[in-house]
């Protein structure tokens, strides 16, 4: 797999975790729009011009809490023990099996379970084959909480953007600001 092939997964990933009602003001969850979860769960294999089905979207969110679990796991290990063990239990559910054929050509093919469950899943376990994953990271700053691909050579990026989250007083100013059509959420 080509480190662009790792860097597409890991930003679609990251689109995926980022999907999730997080930061304060509130970004709603935006798998609601199927047209908007068709675009994230695309690169994971759903295919083109089809939209995902209701069971299929309360599967990718329970999948999507469990990643976001072992992200938000950080340091501690009991956490991200009880995080790795739920992704577990979903990544029984999609079986997948080796195609064999001349040399170089061998490749793995999914076999049952839901076909974007099985693109996420194995999304996952390329990411960490290439030691990749713990590049994905969750901004520090609890009022921001987006999820980002750490590029740095230590892997200690703390804020998707300092600019805006590693000062915490501009945050709330930056929000307001740079999402001005965004409608109210209700209290819910
Ligand atoms: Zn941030």
């Amino acid at each position: 797999m080509s480190s662009t092939a790792e860097q597409r997964k890991a930003g679609a990933i990251v689109e995926l975790l980022n999907s999730r009602p997080h930061a304060t003001p509130l970004l709603p969850d935006t798998l609601a729009s199927p047209e908007t979860a068709a675009q994230i769960l695309r690169p994971f294999g759903l295919p083109d011009g089809e939209l995902p089905t209701a069971e299929q979207l309360d599967r990718v969110r329970t999948l999507r809490g469990d990643l976001m679990a072992v992200v938000d796991a950080g340091d501690d290990t009991d956490a991200a023990q009880t995080a790795w063990t739920r992704l577990n239990q979903q990544a029984a559910e999609v079986s997948f099996q080796y195609a064999l054929s001349v040399a170089g050509r061998t490749q793995l093919r999914q076999v049952a379970g839901d076909p974007v469950i099985g693109g996420i899943i194995r999304a996952l376990a390329d990411l960490q084959a290439a030691n990749l994953w713990s590049r994905i990271r969750a901004c520090a700053n609890d009022l921001c909480s987006h999820v980002f691909y750490d590029t740095t050579r230590s892997r200690t990026q703390r804020w998707d953007s300092y600019e805006t989250c590693g000062n915490r007083v501009n945050v709330a100013a930056y929000r307001a600001r740079s999402r001005p059509s965004r409608p109210a959420v209700s209290g819910r």
